[in-house]
């Protein structure tokens, strides 16, 4: 059966984030990582018999399916990440919905970024922390773990993600070692706040 979901291109070029995410870094996450999250995930749908295209449909029903919400979530939330930062894109005060909308939910930019990066440092183990849209279109921050996002069926929420911040270690440690904090830190740096306003955007519209 040939692979349904194909693994897309780096929106950028590897060295695009230096010196922030380092080219060796986004070299493997991207080719190693997420190429074996994509041809798993393959295997998984081809092993549960499963023929439906609409990612959003496959990880909705993935409670009984291991292997599909481990590697479809990791195929997914991977894409999610590279497309949530770039090279250089506008600060987020020069848009003016989504910089309404943080300053609206937590009161400032300095206090989102505080609060968001004490939820990334917190995550134990592997996982990753989003900035999502509640149904009521109020802001919120949440982890989720392992590779598991608000799309799928087993998740308590249901915020619909704008940004996300991938915290495995493998997303840091080449450069940072065990420093997660400072990698955190320095992703403040690329965040693409053009791509966070088209998805808030977005999803009001919907
Ligand atoms: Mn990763």
């Amino acid at each position: 059966m040939a692979n349904k979901f194909i693994l897309p291109a780096l929106p950028y070029a590897y060295n695009a984030l230096e010196p922030y995410i380092d080219e060796a870094t986004l070299k493997i996450h991207h080719d190693k990582h997420h190429q074996t999250y994509c041809d798993k995930f393959n295997a998984a749908l081809e092993a549960a018999e499963l023929n439906s295209e609409d990612i959003f449909e496959i990880m909705g029903n993935v409670s009984n399916l291991p292997a599909v919400r481990n590697h479809g979530g990791g195929f997914f939330n991977h894409t999610f990440y590279w497309e949530s930062m770039a090279g250089s894109c506008d600060g987020p005060e020069k848009l003016p919905e989504i910089a309404k909308a943080v300053t609206d939910t937590f009161g400032s930019f300095e206090k989102f970024k505080d609060e968001f990066s004490k939820s990334a440092a917190s995550v134990f183990g592997s996982g990753w922390t989003w900035l999502g849209v509640e149904s009521s279109g109020e802001l919120v921050i949440y982890n989720t773990p392992n590779q598991d996002n608000a799309f799928m069926d087993i998740c308590d929420t249901d915020a619909k993600p704008i940004l996300v911040i991938d915290v495995w270690e493998h997303a840091y440690y080449i450069k940072y070692q065990n420093r997660r904090p400072e990698y955190i830190e320095q992703f403040f740096k690329v965040i693409n706040w053009n791509k966070v306003q088209e998805r808030l955007l977005e999803i009001r519209k919907n």
